[in-house]
């Protein structure tokens, strides 16, 4: 008998493929990793790891060879790589034409602008004119305004907020284009708080939408996740998630699609798109009836979307960031033994401060209590008994 199990390749080897490893032994798929050394965290738990750059074309086309369908943990693999894959006849889900709109911060807001999607007001910025570009920008716009790399940017890095102009702005921009960045800027958003829609979308077209979650970011970084989003009125979820869905759909997204939204007194405005398994999602693996990961899985394999309910009212994800002792396995007898329901999940990443490096999850009915007790997992994984110490802001 032929075994026609097909095999996915995930091009990136960091923490979202680690934990695909996992959905994807539920459903004894096999899972190919490039990863960009033996040590990086999917690599660790992947059978079929690749050594290469997956920057590379040599190396990505020898890692595809045998995948029936190739997807990616991270948005930085060149679009022309992705389609010499295509053009030879591997099918990658998301494809290229898609994926560019979470490659390229301008590429996004123009399509989504052209779509009638909510996005803040945005410029380009000529390498020969940047900063006249921002000045008659802010003029239009006001202060503060964000400037931002056009790709290339994750947690933060590639966003900042510049509350003046003058001498240190058109400094910071001339350094920046001096290290070949392309820019942009945007208008500054008075958002309530940040939100995050997560939707799958098959080859098929089936859709599916998970609850809307709160995001709360310190310094550029998601520090915790709280789904269902507190006090969404069911129209504002609604309308948030059709948003994400359209989105999918009219971009031909195959595989997660993660909407970064702001939520402002005029409805939601979106932030970004990533396409792939999100920070935002890692509460799913025991909150929701069907992880991202498995999602992912099953979208990027064309088989019937999993159900996104819920398993419990509330469920709190909090990240693990690294904190000035590594020693993270010494803390986990007090972390279990308080809380004996928290699950702790840890990548197998060298621990260096402000470094994600794991995450928890606590669900419940409470709000208050399930957000405590995911907060005290995660700061005591961070600081051990001594805590959060008192002029650590990013905890
Ligand atoms: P990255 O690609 O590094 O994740 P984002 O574009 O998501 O960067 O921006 C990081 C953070 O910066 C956002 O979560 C938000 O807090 C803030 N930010 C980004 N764009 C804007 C904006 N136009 N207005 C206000 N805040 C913004």
């Amino acid at each position: 008998m032929t075994l026609s199990t097909p095999v996915v390749g995930m091009a990136g080897g960091g923490q979202l493929a680690r934990m695909t490893q996992q959905a994807a032994i539920a459903l004894g798929v096999p899972l190919r990793v490039l990863a960009g050394a033996p040590d990086d965290s999917a690599a660790q738990a992947v059978a079929d790891v690749r050594v290469g750059d997956d920057r590379a074309l040599a190396d990505l086309r020898a890692f595809a060879e045998g995948c029936d369908v190739v997807t990616f943990d991270h948005e930085h693999v060149p679009g022309d790589h992705i389609r010499d894959l295509e053009a030879s006849g591997t099918p990658c889900r998301p494809g290229s034409a898609a994926l560019a709109h979470a490659q390229d911060k301008l590429v996004m807001r123009e399509r989504l602008s052209a779509l009638g999607a909510p996005c803040p007001a945005y410029a380009p910025l000529p390498a020969d004119g940047a900063v006249p570009a921002l000045e008659a920008f802010a003029r239009d716009h006001g202060l503060p305004v964000v400037l931002k790399a056009v790709r290339g940017g994750y947690d933060g890095k590639g966003v900042w907020v510049l509350d003046a102009l003058g001498d240190a702005a058109a400094a910071l921009v001339a350094d920046l284009l001096g290290q070949g960045l392309d820019l942009m800027v945007e208008e500054h958003v008075a958002f309530r708080r940040e939100l995050a829609a997560l939707v799958a979308r098959s080859p098929y077209g089936q859709g599916a939408a998970y609850p809307i979650v709160e995001t709360v970011q310190e310094n550029g970084i998601c520090t915790e996740v709280i789904a269902p989003a507190p006090g969404l009125s069911d129209d504002a979820a609604v309308e948030a998630q059709n948003l994400a869905l359209g989105i999918a759909d009219a971009l031909g997204v195959v595989g997660l699609l993660a909407v970064e939204l702001f939520e402002t007194a005029a409805g939601p405005v979106v932030n970004e798109l990533a396409m792939r398994p999100h920070n935002s999602g890692h509460w799913t693996i025991e909150g929701s009836r069907t992880s991202q990961f498995e999602q992912h899985l099953r979208a990027v394999l064309d088989l019937p979307l999993g159900s996104t309910a819920p398993t419990a009212p509330v469920t709190v994800m909090a990240n693990v960031l690294g904190g000035d002792d590594p020693d993270v396995y010494s803390r986990y007898i007090h972390v279990m033994a308080h809380d004996p329901a928290v699950k702790v999940h840890f990548y197998g990443k060298d621990v260096r401060p402000g470094r994600k490096i794991g995450h928890v999850t606590a669900l419940g009915d409470d709000l208050a209590e399930v957000r405590e007790r995911a907060r005290h997992a995660a700061d005591y994984l961070r600081w051990g008994p001594a805590m959060k110490p008192e002029n650590e802001e990013n905890a």
